[in-house]
């Protein structure tokens, strides 16, 4: 900010207007937790803040690092926005005097600007006053920068927000991630792999509240080392997001189960074959885990095996449980926007070797008898068991 200009101290942090819809109990069992999570992603970053003040359904985080923190705040999922701001009394004087500095910090000549006031309480003033004086206010203090009120569209805002005894002078709001509380809505297993679609269908379950197990299959002799440690990196990046709850993944060997369905079965059904095994795999874990969901990275029609037919093919080797595909009807292009938002995309975008067992010519339409009759020639009970007697849990630290 410039220099001489009003210190912002304060953050206003507002939660997503799915939290304001549940009732009242669960609302605030949610902006509790989002408060706390606040606290959280300040502490972890180093980021000084003497007090979060729950009020009038908002967060009111005092700070001296007000842009840092609010930048770190619309992190934090089930926020919707948060607004570096200055506080100062209610009276209007002084409103007036910081939304002068405020003004004067931000607007450039000839520009066009409007303020905009909310206030609760009781006060000698109403919302429209406040508009009104601190317009004209700006207008003859700033007479030199040739400033335009345009209530309709504006180029720079100046908003009050008047809360009883005390004020908040803001002229910029940031977007937050939204969804809700970090945990919330129970435990999912989901299947990472080392590409750009699962780790932000990972993210994308952790922004709805689910608390995410993720799972890898290690594909070797089939790809290379690098599979591996790029699910690592990519498992850190979210455990980054999700506070470091997300504390561990499991690894699962899959190598030795894909070199049987490659000797056995019609190669066009390698990679459904392969799909099927993950999922029964992973609804073992589930069960083990309490998770009440797979969740995946598949997109209609993205791979061959993600055609609709593959994915019903799939999807009946998994029962008793739903697998979540939260990018089913994602393009592509929105999915690696996500990923670079997200900070997966670098990771997933470094090369490795592939899976060598993929055949040229998957089927794109498998049909489940012929699936069915393709696993007979397999052991699967044996296949999965094995698998899960060599799947390690490793620790991840964001
Ligand atoms: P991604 O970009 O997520 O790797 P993809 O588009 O390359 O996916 P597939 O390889 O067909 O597609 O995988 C579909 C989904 O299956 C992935 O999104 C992921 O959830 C899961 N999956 C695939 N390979 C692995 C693996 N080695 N370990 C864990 N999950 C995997
Ligand atoms: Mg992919």
């Amino acid at each position: 900010m410039a220099e001489g200009a009003p210190r912002y101290d304060s953050v206003i942090v507002r939660f997503g207007s799915e939290i304001g819809v549940k009732s009242k109990p669960v609302r605030l069992r949610y902006e509790r937790l989002i408060a706390r999570h606040v606290r959280e992603a300040l502490r972890a970053r180093g980021i000084p803040f003497e007090a979060i003040e729950h009020a009038m359904g908002r967060l009111y985080v005092k700070t001296p690092e007000a842009e840092e923190a609010a930048r770190a705040i619309t992190r934090v999922f089930g926020v919707s926005s948060a607004s570096p701001a200055v506080s100062t009394s209610s009276d209007l004087e002084d409103i007036i005097s910081v939304g002068v500095g405020l003004a004067k910090a931000s607007l450039r000549p000839g520009a066009t600007f409007a303020v905009r006031c909310r206030r609760v309480g009781e006060h000698p003033y109403t919302s429209m006053d406040v508009c009104r004086l601190l317009g004209a206010r700006i207008l003859s203090e700033l007479a030199h920068l040739g400033l335009k009120v345009d209530l309709e569209a504006p180029e720079h805002v100046i908003y009050v927000e008047v809360r009883e005894g005390d004020a908040f002078v803001f002229t910029d709001t940031y977007e937050g991630v939204g969804g809700y509380p970090l945990g919330v809505q129970g435990k999912v297993v989901a299947l990472l792999s080392s590409g750009i679609d699962s780790p932000v269908a990972c993210w994308l379950a952790i922004r709805r509240g689910c608390s995410v197990v993720p799972v890898h299959f290690d594909l070797r002799p089939f790809t290379d080392d690098r599979a591996l440690e790029k699910a690592l990196a990519l498992a850190r990046v979210l455990a980054g997001w999700s506070l470091g709850r997300l504390k561990r993944m499991y690894v699962v060997p899959h190598g030795p189960a894909l070199a049987e369905v490659k000797a056995k079965c019609p190669e066009k059904l390698t990679c459904v074959l392969c799909k099927r095994l993950m999922l029964r795999v992973a609804g073992r874990l589930a069960s083990a885990e309490g998770a009440d969901a797979v969740v995946t990275g598949d997109a209609i029609g993205e791979q061959a095996s993600q055609t609709l037919k593959n994915l019903r093919a799939i999807d009946s080797a998994l029962q008793g449980l739903p697998v979540l595909r939260p990018l089913l009807c994602f393009d592509k292009a929105e999915t690696v926007k996500l990923a670079m938002r997200i900070g997966t995309y670098e990771i997933s975008a470094q090369p490795d070797a592939g899976c060598s067992a993929a055949p040229k010519r998957p089927t794109t339409a498998a049909r489940l008898e012929d699936v069915l009759e393709a696993e007979e020639a397999l052991d699967i009970e044996t296949l999965v068991e094995e698998a899960l007697s060599k799947a390690e849990q490793v620790r991840i630290r964001p």
